[in-house]
């Protein structure tokens, strides 16, 4: 399909085409068996200026924005789901400070980031609470001019690698989910160590790791945004990477394409290729449209928020339910395309099949964007009186069960019109 692009946009694509097929796809084996950090691709990603791709030109970047972090996200997931994660977890990390920070802390933090000399992570989860945002434990006590961190942040994606860190922490737990503050914590600060680091079943190139503050002093110049505004930027933050996820879910889908479409091909059976079977024609037929109506539905929403749209978190989670979906199917089928070859480490689909999981999991699982849709969905509709009522007056939980309704209004608050 023709998606129009600029220019630039297809410069972009190319540019990072070519990486992925040079660089990235002859040691992608390698960094999924090992589980090592590719610090080599990312000095390559850096010198192509993709690290600054969504930033604006006064902070070092390209000036582009969420169409053109698609592309870059999908091309280098083609080849690697993790190694191209390196890259999209750092612009996850920097959005809380490019759309929350003051311009102070855009000149000191942004232009290493868009360099790439930088990298960023983002640290909300914990180990109680993942979907159950609101749950988090890990506290940040105001003293004098500083606040002081304590607690424990679980599978942080750039974790120990990253030099700049945005966290989410309870400020004032009486406010419940208007209680949390996002913090800039910079890594050597006195305080601020690093845990497990994790053993995973995809995107192995990507580090994911355990973030520990004891005692940790912040200043608050580190605050982004107003204290209480942690979720709301976590929210905010999580609407502009959505696509970033579903874009790298449609870079693995079209990679096992791609094996797919070339192994049905070389592969003789019943002494013809089988894509001469009709089987393995429809499947790869199903696969191929599957694809395109996740990239065009990426595309369209990434254009819709780089041309100013206000609202958007209803299309971001629809965008990475769908493409995530699509990449699970469409990676499994590249397996069963391959049969028995496929299962085996020799060829890169099961390693694709395995990379794809993750998108239907973080940034808030398919299930959590199913309901952000529903909420989202509500507000255009007559339910809404009704709906706010059934969740500020307790004596109408009655027959629910309650946790479900505390997690919902935790995403709520933040959707509903005041
Ligand atoms: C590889 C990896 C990298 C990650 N990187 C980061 C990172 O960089 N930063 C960060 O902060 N976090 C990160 N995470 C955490 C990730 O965002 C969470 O794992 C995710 O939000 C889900 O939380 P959970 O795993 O605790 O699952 P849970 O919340 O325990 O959910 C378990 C299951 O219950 C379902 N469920 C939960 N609540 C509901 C409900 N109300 N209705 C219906 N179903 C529900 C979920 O959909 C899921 O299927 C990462 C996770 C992984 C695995």
């Amino acid at each position: 399909m023709d998606y129009l692009l600029s220019e630039d946009q297809i410069m972009i694509r190319d540019t990072c085409r070519q990486i992925a097929q040079e660089k990235i796809k002859p040691v992608r084996a390698h960094y999924d068996e090992t589980g090592e950090f590719p610090r080599d691709i990312v000095k390559v990603l850096a010198q192509a200026g993709v690290f600054g791709l969504h930033i604006p030109e006064e902070y070092g970047g390209f000036g582009g924005g969420l169409l053109e972090m698609a592309i870059a996200t999908e091309e280098l997931s083609r080849a690697c789901g993790g190694i191209a994660l390196c890259f999209a977890a750092s612009s996850l990390g920097s959005f809380p400070i490019l759309l929350f920070g003051t311009e102070e802390q855009k000149q000191r933090y942004i232009p290493p980031l868009a360099a790439g000399e930088k990298l960023a992570a983002f640290a909300l989860t914990e180990a109680g609470a993942g979907s159950d945002a609101a749950a988090i434990q890990a506290t940040a006590r105001k003293d004098g001019d500083s606040y002081v961190l304590n607690g424990t942040k679980q599978w942080i994606t750039n974790g120990g690698e990253a030099e700049i860190y945005t966290v989410i922490a309870m400020t004032d737990k009486s406010k419940g989910s208007r209680g949390a503050t996002a913090f800039v914590v910079e890594k050597g600060t006195e305080g601020f160590s690093f845990g497990k680091k994790e053993n995973k079943m995809g995107i192995r190139a990507s580090t994911t790791r355990e973030l520990v503050f004891t005692d940790c002093r912040i200043p608050k110049e580190n605050v982004l945004g107003k204290e209480g505004q942690g979720f709301l930027i976590t929210m905010k933050t999580f609407d502009y990477t959505r696509p970033g996820v579903a874009a790298q879910a449609v870079g693995i889908a079209q990679g096992a394409l791609d094996e797919a479409v070339a192994y049905a091909h070389q592969r003789v059976q019943f002494g013809k290729p089988i894509s001469s079977f009709q089987g393995i024609q429809f499947m790869l037929a199903d696969m191929a449209t599957q694809l395109e109506a996740a990239r065009a539905l990426v595309y369209s929403v990434a254009r819709m928020i780089d041309s100013g749209a206000k609202s958007f978190s209803r299309e971001s989670a629809m965008a990475k339910v769908f493409a995530s979906d699509v990449a699970v199917r469409v990676t499994t089928d590249a397996v069963q395309i391959f049969g028995g070859y496929g299962y085996m480490k020799e060829y890169p689909v099961e390693k694709m099949m395995r990379d794809a999981k993750i998108t239907q999991i973080y940034e808030g699982t398919n299930q959590i964007q199913r309901q952000i849709m529903l909420l989202r969905c509500c507000r255009t509709i007559e339910v809404l009186p009704a709906l706010r009522a059934h969740f500020t007056h307790p004596f109408l939980w009655q027959g629910s069960p309650k946790s479900d309704l505390i997690s919902i209004w935790g995403h709520l608050q933040y959707l509903l019109p005041r």
